[in-house]
């Protein structure tokens, strides 16, 4: 196996740097050759630290070439798998007990290790299963809650989880997800969609039709109220005149009136 050019051991998950101005694609350079650790690579360039905590300047192992750590946002190497399905040798995690051949310690480094110290998008980096566990996800913004099936899923996968797991769309205007077409569900579903009120043609928006409705319900009422105020007034008033009627009957013509 070869040597990491920074360690001096065998190298393990062997990369090869592509950052620096030297290292131009297609042509044999710096570091065509020669192969570092994943690990001691991003030791190199701080790649652990957040961008403005690495310091500002690093020199390319064999020339003069420079490259400022704080400006890297993508991965600065490609890993070398070629190299590593060479390797015949088993190899022991570093973090946990796993053992395997160099490319399943990559698969495992990966995408599996419970123990080796990952950074989350939110800038917290922990145990990798510290950082997947519930307990982080609910709290970080970078996770979200599938409303479908209450997975955790990265918020930039969120749209494709649900095409692919539950083939529903996601509404960017409501952010519920929705097994229409997207222009089917803004006419007929979205939460926010306009509709027209039947009674008074004003248009509202969806979820607030039912506030809207409860406000005519309201009007209503008081106009039912006002109705018997004035219905109980001029009840009174039909009985004045009927009491005076029969009254008055009853002085002229002795006997009683049936109205
Ligand atoms: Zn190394
Ligand atoms: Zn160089
Ligand atoms: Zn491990
Ligand atoms: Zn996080
Ligand atoms: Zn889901
Ligand atoms: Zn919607
Ligand atoms: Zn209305």
């Amino acid at each position: 196996m070869q040597q990491c050019n920074i360690c001096l051991d065998n190298v393990i998950i062997p990369v090869e740097l592509t950052a620096f101005s030297c290292s131009k694609k297609n042509e044999i350079n710096c570091y065509s050759f020669k192969r570092i650790c994943e690990k001691c690579a991003i030791n190199f360039f701080e790649l652990n630290k957040p961008n403005n905590s690495r310091k500002n300047i690093k020199k390319c192992l064999f020339c003069d070439a420079t490259i400022n750590p704080q400006e890297i946002f993508d991965k600065p190497y490609k890993k070398d798998f070629l190299l590593m399905s060479l390797d015949e040798n088993k190899h022991n995690c570093l973090y946990c007990n796993f053992s395997g051949s160099h490319l399943d310690l990559n698969n495992h480094l990966e995408n599996n290790c419970p123990d080796i110290i990952v950074n989350c998008l939110c800038g917290t980096s922990d145990k990798r299963n510290i950082i997947m566990s519930d307990q982080h996800k609910i709290t970080c913004y970078f996770f979200k809650k599938c409303l479908v099936c209450s997975l955790f899923i990265y918020s930039i996968d969120y749209e494709s989880h649900l095409l692919q797991n539950h083939s529903m769309n996601q509404c960017n205007i409501c952010q519920k997800p929705t097994l229409l077409t997207i222009s089917n569900h803004l006419i007929n579903e979205c939460s926010f969609r306009i509709i027209k009120c039947k009674h008074c043609s004003k248009n509202t928006v969806a979820n607030s039709y039912l506030d809207h409705i409860i406000e005519h319900t309201k009007d209503s009422q008081t106009r039912i109220n006002l109705l018997k105020d004035i219905l109980d007034k001029e009840y009174k008033i039909y009985q004045r005149y009927k009491k005076e009627i029969e009254d008055l009957y009853e002085l002229t013509y002795g006997t009683f009136l049936d109205l």
